[in-house]
């Protein structure tokens, strides 16, 4: 790795970051790139749009020269750390760039918030950060690297190391026994040994930190792409029963002893963790396929040849995630999706071509919203080891899929109207009621389903209409009787 991440920048970026370079250098200040985005660019990812910086000037200091290298608006973010904020560009292009003063925290107790010291330099503030990959720190203007801790080292590793003393680090900040588990799952690192030795120790004190914040990393952890990893971490190192004790039953099926007496899946959890990693990364239904069989465990019967069933399991699995989103504090929109994806999530694959278009339609009336995140969740709900029945599987799914798009088409189609009714037709052609209302307006659906006509397109319609009615033996206006009274004006 000799190619210096800040080539490795977009240019938008990297022209910000030479500004900033100037205006730092020529009042003799030092500035940093520091965080994920060096990370990211060593790793050669993709590279977040927003810098982070950290410089050895004063708050104060920092908004003059921000404001001198071309930021748009410049504010401050957390005056107790000492973060500065500024907008660079226009929207949709806009990049946000933060400078935060060189900074060690002090920890006088196991408080959540830390007494923060300016009198700091780069060495101590790259030392209070949470793993060596995030600690490295680049020249603005040079390039430079500084890596105290070997974070370069890890990253060509593909490990997730603590910085120094990993039980200190993580008694400093628990949210780092999460950090480490989503940065497995976001990146397909492993844990360094001595650094998931520290989050097992200290996998219970997670509890000190608040449900939003867990929520928002644990979600983080699911849309990654080694989430099968990050998942093993999480239950391995007993994270995941801190953070989420509703699912240790199902956790708990991960111990050899247990898997015989379970039927024909391996185990629940091994399951339960395939589902997700084949489910497409979106928050609900990543959390659906989590805890979709989380109601297993507890519905657990054997029938009287001895086979195994979950009678309700979706029920009590439905149950289950909103009380974990209502104590996770999490938002209506996924509680309610997630529950609602539990609950329905055996009812796609019990589909079969003689279902009725009135069966198919209340499955998907029963889904509403989320009828789409049931398909890919109930199409991501099969392990089986044989792919005769992976394949049959995945086709019952495809074919209500095309089931309910067929229905769907019907109805609008049934739906597709001529833009003039029958009223208005007469009203503007000033004809008494008659057969050649249907023929006009039939020619104008005929035309939106064509879709020659918008179905809105009243004006094109009244002339369309106008022209067929002059047609002689078309329905036109001659053709027809005209009561007596009612005089015969030429239409417009
Ligand atoms: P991402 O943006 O993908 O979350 P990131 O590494 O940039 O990854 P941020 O939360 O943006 O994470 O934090 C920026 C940097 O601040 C990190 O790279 C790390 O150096 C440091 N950092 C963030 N959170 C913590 C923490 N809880 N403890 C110690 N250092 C942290
Ligand atoms: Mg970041």
């Amino acid at each position: 790795m000799t190619e210096s991440p800040l080539h490795r920048l977009p240019q938008a970026q990297h022209q910000i970051t030479q500004s900033l370079a100037n205006a730092f250098a020529s009042a003799g200040a030092e500035l940093y790139l520091v965080g994920g985005v060096v990370r990211d660019a060593l790793l050669g990812v993709e590279i977040p749009a927003d810098l982070d910086f950290a410089a050895s000037t004063t708050p104060d200091q920092t908004r003059v020269l921000l404001e001198e290298a071309g930021a748009r608006s410049v504010y401050l973010v957390g005056e107790r750390f000492g973060t500065v904020a500024a907008v660079f560009g226009e929207d949709p292009r806009a990049t946000t760039v933060e400078v935060t003063t060189y900074r060690k925290e002090i920890y006088p107790d196991a408080t959540r918030f830390p007494a923060v010291a300016f009198d700091a330099t780069l060495a101590h503030d790259l030392a209070r950060r949470d793993f060596t990959m995030n600690a490295i720190a680049v020249e603005a203007s040079t390039g430079a690297r500084v890596d105290p801790w070997g974070g370069e080292a890890d990253i060509a590793l593909a490990l997730v190391r603590a910085v120094g003393d990993p039980d200190e680090r993580f008694a400093e900040d628990p949210l780092r026994l999460l950090r480490a588990a989503r940065f497995v799952s976001q990146l397909g690192f492993r844990l360094d040994w001595e650094t998931e030795q520290a989050v097992s120790r200290q996998a219970a004190s997670l509890a000190r930190i608040s449900h939003e914040r867990i929520l928002a990393e644990l979600t983080r952890l699911l849309v990654g792409p080694y989430v099968d990893h990050g998942l093993d971490v999480l239950r391995r190192t007993g994270l995941l029963t801190v953070a989420l004790p509703e699912l240790q039953p199902l956790a708990a099926e991960a111990d050899a002893d247990l898997a015989p007496r379970l039927g024909r899946e391996k185990d629940l959890w091994d399951h339960t963790v395939r589902v997700v990693r084949q489910a497409p990364a979106r928050a609900a239904v990543r959390w659906a396929a989590l805890l979709h069989d989380a109601g297993k465990p507890q519905t657990r019967g054997v029938g009287p040849e001895g086979e195994i069933h979950f009678f309700g399991h979706e029920r009590v699995g439905a149950d289950l995630a909103a009380r974990i989103f209502t104590r996770l504090n999490a938002d209506k929109t996924l509680r309610s999706t997630v529950r609602a994806l539990v609950e329905l999530h055996s009812r796609p694959t019990a589909y079969e071509a003689s279902w009725t278009d009135s069966a198919v339609r209340r499955l998907a009336l029963e889904a509403g919203p989320v009828w789409d995140d049931l398909l890919d969740l109930a199409a991501a709900d099969v392990t089986s080891g044989r792919e005769r029945k992976r394949i049959e599987a995945a086709r019952r799914v495809e074919s209500l899929r095309a089931h309910f798009a067929r229905v769907q088409e019907q109805a609008a189609l049934a739906s597709l109207e001529s833009p003039l009714d029958g009223n208005e037709l007469m009203r503007l052609f000033d004809r008494p009621p008659g057969p050649w209302i249907k023929r006009v307006k039939e020619h104008l659906r005929e035309l939106v389903i064509d879709g020659d006509l918008a179905p809105d397109d009243r004006e094109r319609a009244a002339a369309i209409a106008a022209q067929l009615l002059e047609e002689p033996g078309h329905g036109a206006i001659s053709d027809l009787p005209v009561p007596a009274g009612v005089s015969q004006r030429p239409p417009r």
